[in-house]
């Protein structure tokens, strides 16, 4: 049985959680929080180097994804290991995740939001939609998956889910002392930071974060729709 975990943020690609949670995450850290990431696609295909090999930017995303995880201190990463661009909202997918929130049984869950308009990555959309079906009703019902209570995998209730990248925010997050750290995280995904057009992302982001705080005390922001579950 694997230790409780306090927050579960759950990833298409190795990079978006450093874009759309890191600087919270960098905070529950620091605060003694225990963070666990799943990255469910290898993100071979985020590249448009002609010369690389899916394998290798394969390779490549993993190594960046776990060095970026050790700049904000979450405990663990798991890979699920998918192809790029392959993510389908399956039985089988739904229960792989319904089977880590069993494990880890965290009291948060962190994921994209599967509703934004228009321009999304279609794995986004997916994982958004499997994790939150996974929370509610799957990961909770002990009729739901027989062989997995057998395991000695028990039902969990996650309290609550927040969404980055929605269109529709309800929740700021003050990451004005972390927003150095999810930079540092941010520029160990390498081979991405390459691939994007602007070639000041740390300016680029301090702007997003500081219009995200617009309204509130603090001056930067992570932005998300949060949810809470039922009891
Ligand atoms: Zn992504």
């Amino acid at each position: 049985m694997k230790p409780p975990t306090d927050v579960m943020v759950i990833t298409a690609h190795p990079d978006d959680a450093e874009f759309g949670v890191a600087g919270t995450v960098a905070r529950w850290t620091a605060e003694g929080k225990q963070v666990v990431y799943v990255v469910c696609t290898n993100g071979d295909k985020g590249t448009s180097d002609r010369s690389l090999s899916a394998d290798t930017l394969g390779e490549i995303r993993g190594r960046e994804q776990l060095a970026a995880a050790r700049v904000l201190g979450v405990r663990e990463v798991v890979f699920l290991g998918h192809p790029d661009q392959s993510l389908e909202d399956t039985p089988e997918f739904r229960k792989e995740i319904v089977r880590l929130i069993r494990a880890f049984r965290p009291r948060i869950v962190v994921t994209c939001d599967p509703y934004r308009r228009y321009i999304w990555h279609r794995d986004h959309r997916v994982t958004g939609q499997v994790v939150l079906d996974a929370v509610f009703p799957f990961a909770r019902d002990h009729l739901a998956y027989p062989d997995l209570l057998a395991e000695g995998l028990e039902p969990h209730k996650v309290e609550e889910i927040l969404f980055w990248g929605a269109d529709d925010i309800n929740y700021r997050s003050d990451i004005t002392a972390t927003f150095d750290r999810k930079v540092a995280a941010l520029r160990c995904h390498e081979s991405q930071i390459r691939e994007f057009a602007n070639p000041h992302v740390e300016e680029w982001l301090r702007e997003r974060c500081a219009k995200m705080a617009e309204g509130e005390t603090f001056e930067l922001a992570g932005a998300f729709h949060r949810v809470e579950l039922p009891k």
